[in-house]
Formats: structure tokens, C-alpha cells, sequence
């Protein structure tokens, strides 16, 4: 039975290639041995494929899916025609197809900045049963896959629970390469303490965002090197790094630059030793350039960036995964509300960094673009339903700069590329992502509309994504 199981798929896919079982045994048919190998058992037939890359859709085209792959595409009306003709339910191991009518088929999208885990504002997460926060990111996680994002890399946070159960089918959500705990200094983005906060150097006390895992301080090169590799032991496929102030975090400056090069070193190295890379968080040029010096290969934001500096991320084939939608505006108009209490003086301060950083991304998206610079598509959402919801307005706030197919690009195959640093870390190395080709993992998107015309149709998923393919599995499908 082992031995033969494989030989009658073989032969049965053969026959639906239209190859007789004597012209395969004598090597008379042009089937693959790729396709041999892999009994499809699932067809997107009649797609029209963005492969990710080409501007150049690929017509009338059939895509054969087997065991969580894409293992070939090919032209309707070729070799294999009768495939598609196969009636679901019609025999026991035949493929379900799906008839994509036509439609515009394009790789799952990649959220490559995102924080499924700070599920309630910041704030409350020291408030609030952990348990409670993790129900949430689960129901989160599920709607990011229903929004089209079938991957999405996990910029700090405690996601490592949430991927498992992902991964082993218990929930549904997108596939999650982790970053652990965002490391920072002592002050830094990553130090999420209450103004009143007890020194951990001295007192021994973790504070309880460190102890769940969204941040962990450590200072001087060894506590770095050290942090790192806690968030590596733990399953990271890449390290977060706060290199420079932040917004969310309220008491360390905007402008402020964190980490001395020997212990941004120190984590490139530990990461580097794994077989992997570090992203940081930073704003300012200085800040950005001392991490890029330091061999970063992830700039977070970058939104006060000047030319030299850009220049540099350029000539270092380093990605700049920036944020057009919250941090365009959206949090900065914030007027106080007359019925509440007044804010204090580290909300106001947050208020104005908001300001500054989204006056910044007007200058930071045309010099990128200028200097062709790899740029990932990442949203930054994090904090409550309503902002989650926001993900998918990333993709009509980049207009101002880019064409739609470029937005649909960075979403996808460059994204792809970003994820593939991960290297040796990388869980999901066993095929591609952000790419619709064979040997890619089967992640993909039929969609009502032309995205690579109008890529304001991904903002609308309910209506426009009409099957969802995680895995080579069906997600949700309108269409069958
Ligand atoms: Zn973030």
C-alpha cells in the first residue's frame, strides 16, 4: 500500500494530464516530475495571476496547489486541460476547484509591522488579565486573515503562543514571524514603566510589560547580547531593536538616540549568530544611521529621515518599512476633549511627536522613492479593534507616491524578500512567500476588481477578496 498509493496518484494524474499510463512508463509524456510527484488537491482555475512581481498578469491560467504548495500554473487548454473539468464530490481524492471566473488571482498579502498581541491601548495592558489581552489577539489575528494578510511579521510582542496555535490549526490567523520582546535601553521606546516606575537595576523587578514580553531592557553590550538571545531562545525569527524615541512610549524623546554602537553591535551579532538580522525602531537620522552602521537590515519608520541618510539605507540594500496611514495624520489632530481631564505634560509631548512624525512622511516616501530604495508594506496597528481595522488603509495612503502595482508589490514579493532574512530562522522556510509560482507556499487571493489598476480594492476585503487560500487551504471561498 505504501508503495502503490504514490504509483495510482501518480498515474491517476497522469491520466487527468492526458497521458496514457504506456506513454508515461516510456517517457512519452511531457509531464513533470514535479507534477508527478504532487497530486494537486486543490485548483484555482480561469485566474488571472499576479505572480507578485510582473506587471504582466499571466491569462486564462490554471493554478495547481498539493500539500500547502503551488505546484505548477499553467495555460488553460494545454497539457492537463481535463483537470479542471473534474466535478467536486465526483470521486474520492479528486481536487476541488474553484472557477475563479476570470478574476484577478494575486499572492497573500504581508503585513510586514504589526502587533497582533497589544490587543488593548498600550497602557492597559499592565491592567488587565493576560489571558483577557490573548483572547483578543485571537480574534485579531483571525480578522488580519480575512483582510487578505496571510503573513504578517510580529514587530514586539509575546506572539509566540498565538503562532503555535495558528500553525497547529487550532485558530485561524496568518502565518507570524515573531520578534519577541522589542529590546531597549533603560529610558528607551521599549520601556514601557509608569512614570514612577522602580529602577530595575537596582530593585531586581521585572515590570510587567517585561514580564509578558512586549519589551525587555537591557544595557551595555553583554545585557544586550543577553536580551537577544532570551527573544531567540523563545522562537524569534528576527530581533526588534527601539534604536531612537518613539510616540507610544511617553518619556523618552523623539529626538533622542538609544543605544551606543557597540551594543547596537552586540545584538547584530547575537542575531548574526542565529542566523538572523535585527530591525530597529527609529525616527531621526542619527538614529538611523548609527543602526544601519551597525548592520541593520530593518529601518522601522524612518519618518524624519534626511537625503544623506537615505542615501545610505540605498547603498546598503537595508528595507525601510515605513507606516502613510497612522502615522499620517490620524493620531495627531487629537484635540482635548472638553469632558474629560486635562492632559498632562507627557500627552501633550506624545502629541506633538505624533505631529512631527506625520509631518515627515511626505519628504521620507519621495526620498525613498528617489533613491530606489526597497520599501516594505508594514501598518503598525496595534491597540484595539477599531485601529486593527485600519490595516487595510495602508494600501490607498501610499498613493500620493506610489502606483498601485508598486503599493501590490511591496505587499507582496518585496515583503517576501524582507521575510526571507530570517535565514536559518525563517519557520516557514520551506517555500516562498509573496510570490505565486511552484515550489512558492500556496497563500493566495482571488479578487473581485483590478488591484493592480485600483489597489484601493484590497481596503474593502469583505466585499472584494472572494476566496482566501492559507496553506493550500481554503479559507473562505464565495465562489464554490
Ligand atoms: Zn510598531
Amino acid at each position: 500500500m505504501l508503495v502503490r498509493r504514490p504509483l495510482r496518484r501518480a498515474r491517476r494524474l497522469a491520466h487527468s494530464l492526458g497521458c496514457t499510463a504506456l506513454a508515461l512508463a516510456t517517457g512519452g509524456c511531457a509531464v513533470t516530475t514535479a507534477a508527478v510527484a504532487a497530486e494537486p488537491d486543490l485548483v484555482i482555475a480561469r485566474a488571472r495571476v499576479f505572480d507578485g512581481r510582473s506587471a504582466q498578469l499571466r491569462e486564462n491560467a490554471e493554478i495547481l496547489i498539493a500539500a500547502g504548495k503551488v505546484v505548477e500554473i499553467r495555460t488553460a487548454g494545454g497539457i492537463g486541460a481535463p483537470v479542471v473539468a473534474a466535478t467536486p464530490g465526483a470521486a474520492t481524492g479528486a481536487p476541488r476547484v474553484i472557477d475563479a471566473g476570470n478574476r484577478i488571482v494575486i499572492p497573500g498579502l504581508i503585513d510586514a509591522h504589526v502587533h497582533p498581541t497589544i490587543a488593548v491601548p498600550i497602557a492597559q495592558l499592565r491592567d488587565n488579565d493576560p489571558n483577557y489581552v490573548a483572547s483578543r489577539s485571537t480574534v485579531e489575528a483571525r480578522r488580519m486573515l480575512l483582510r487578505g494578510f496571510t503573513t504578517i511579521r510580529d514587530m514586539a510582542g509575546p506572539s509566540f503562543g498565538l503562532k503555535q496555535a495558528i500553525d497547529e490549526g487550532v485558530i485561524e490567523g496568518p502565518r507570524i514571524f515573531p520578534s519577541g520582546a522589542m529590546v531597549s535601553q533603560t529610558s528607551g521606546h521599549g520601556d514601557f514603566r509608569g512614570r514612577s516606575g522602580t529602577p530595575r537595576r537596582w530593585t531586581g523587578e521585572l515590570d510587567v510589560t517585561e514580564r509578558l514580553g512586549y519589551g525587555l531592557i537591557a544595557d551595555g553590550p553583554d545585557e544586550v547580547a543577553a536580551a537577544v538571545r532570551e527573544q531567540l531562545r523563545a522562537g524569534a525569527s528576527q530581533i526588534k531593536l527601539a534604536a531612537g524615541g518613539g510616540i507610544s512610549s511617553l518619556y523618552d524623546p523623539i529626538d533622542s538616540v538609544q543605544y551606543f554602537e557597540q551594543e547596537l553591535g552586540a545584538a547584530v551579532q547575537a542575531a548574526a549568530d542565529w542566523g538572523t538580522y535585527v530591525a530597529v525602531h527609529a525616527y531621526t537620522p542619527a538614529a538611523i544611521r548609527r543602526s544601519v552602521e551597525a548592520g541593520v537590515r530593518s529601518i522601522e519608520h524612518a519618518h524624519l529621515v534626511d537625503e544623506a541618510t537615505m542615501k545610505l539605507i540605498a547603498e546598503r540594500g537595508v528595507f525601510l518599512s515605513p507606516q502613510a496611514y497612522v502615522f499620517g495624520g490620524v493620531f495627531a489632530g487629537g484635540a482635548p476633549s472638553a469632558a474629560g481631564p486635562p492632559p498632562t505634560a507627557a500627552q501633550l509631548a506624545q502629541r506633538e511627536k505624533s505631529r512631527m512624525v506625520s509631518a515627515g512622511l511626505d519628504r521620507m516616501m519621495k526620498l525613498a522613492k528617489k533613491h530606489g530604495v526597497k520599501i516594505a508594506f508594514g501598518t503598525d496597528v496595534f491597540g484595539g479593534s477599531r485601529v486593527f481595522d485600519w490595516e487595510s488603509r495602508e494600501f490607498g495612503a501610499r498613493l500620493p507616491w506610489f502606483t498601485s502595482l508598486e503599493i501590490l508589490r511591496q505587499a507582496t514579493s518585496i515583503n517576501g524578500e524582507l521575510l526571507a532574512l530570517s535565514g536559518a530562522r525563517n519557520p516557514y522556510a520551506g517555500g516562498q512567500l509573496g510570490v505565486i509560482e511552484p515550489g512558492a507556499w500556496a497563500d493566495l487571493l482571488v479578487v473581485d476588481g483590478n488591484p493592480l489598476e485600483d489597489i484601493r480594492v484590497l481596503e474593502d476585503p469583505q466585499r472584494s477578496l472572494r476566496v482566501i487560500v492559507k496553506d493550500g487551504k481554503v479559507v473562505r471561498s464565495t465562489l464554490d
